[in-house]
C-alpha cells in the first residue's frame, strides 16, 4: 500500500510533493518553495507565516497579509550537529525519539530573516561553511505505517551532496 505523502505542517510551504510517493530513484516533482506571508504596509516578511497581524512594531498598520514564495536560495549563517530537539518553528515530531540531524540556520537576504531547517540527507557539519550558499528542497521527516511526513531541507548549491 503506497503511503500518502503529508506535510508536516500545512501551509509552510509548497506542496507540489504531495500525492503518491514517487518511484525511487524519480526526480522529485516541482520546485520546493518555503511558504511565508508578506504585509502589504510595510512589506515585513513572516515565516513562520503570520496570518492574523503584522508583527513588525514598526509597521504603520491596515495591511494585508498575503502569502508569499520565500528566496529559493540562501546562505549559511549558522550551523550545529542537532543533538536536542531544537524550539519552535523548527517542527518534529515530539512522540518520536529525537535522531540528531545537522542543522542549518540559513539567511535570506531579501526577506532579512535566518530560517532554521535541517540539511538534506548526506549533508554534515564537515560540508557546510558559513557563507556558503545553500537552497531549500524537499525532503522526508519520518514515515509511518501508512504517511510519508514532509518537511523542508537545505543543502549546498552545486550538489555537494
Ligand atoms: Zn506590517
Amino acid at each position: 500500500m503506497a503511503r500518502t505523502r503529508t506535510p508536516v505542517v500545512s501551509g509552510w510551504f509548497t506542496e507540489d510533493t504531495a500525492g503518491p510517493e514517487p518511484a525511487p530513484g524519480a526526480a522529485p516533482p516541482g520546485p520546493f518553495r518555503l511558504l511565508g506571508t508578506r504585509c502589504s504596509a510595510c512589506t515585513a516578511v513572516f515565516f513562520p507565516r503570520e496570518d492574523a497581524f503584522c508583527r513588525n512594531p514598526r509597521c504603520p498598520g491596515d495591511g494585508v497579509l498575503a502569502e508569499v514564495p520565500l528566496s529559493p536560495r540562501g546562505r549559511v549563517w549558522s550551523y550545529t550537529d542537532g543533538r536536542y530537539r531544537p524550539p519552535a518553528p523548527y517542527v518534529s515530531d515530539p512522540g518520536v525519539p529525537w535522531e540528531p540531524y545537522t542543522l542549518i540556520a540559513v539567511e535570506l537576504e531579501a526577506e532579512g530573516m535566518v530560517v532554521l531547517g535541517q540539511a538534506a540527507p548526506g549533508v554534515g557539519v564537515g560540508d557546510l561553511s558559513v557563507g556558503m550558499e545553500v537552497e531549500v528542497v524537499g525532503g522526508v521527516l519520518g514515515e509511518d505505517a501508512d504517511t510519508t511526513w514532509l518537511t523542508w531541507q537545505f543543502k549546498p548549491v552545486g550538489g555537494a551532496a
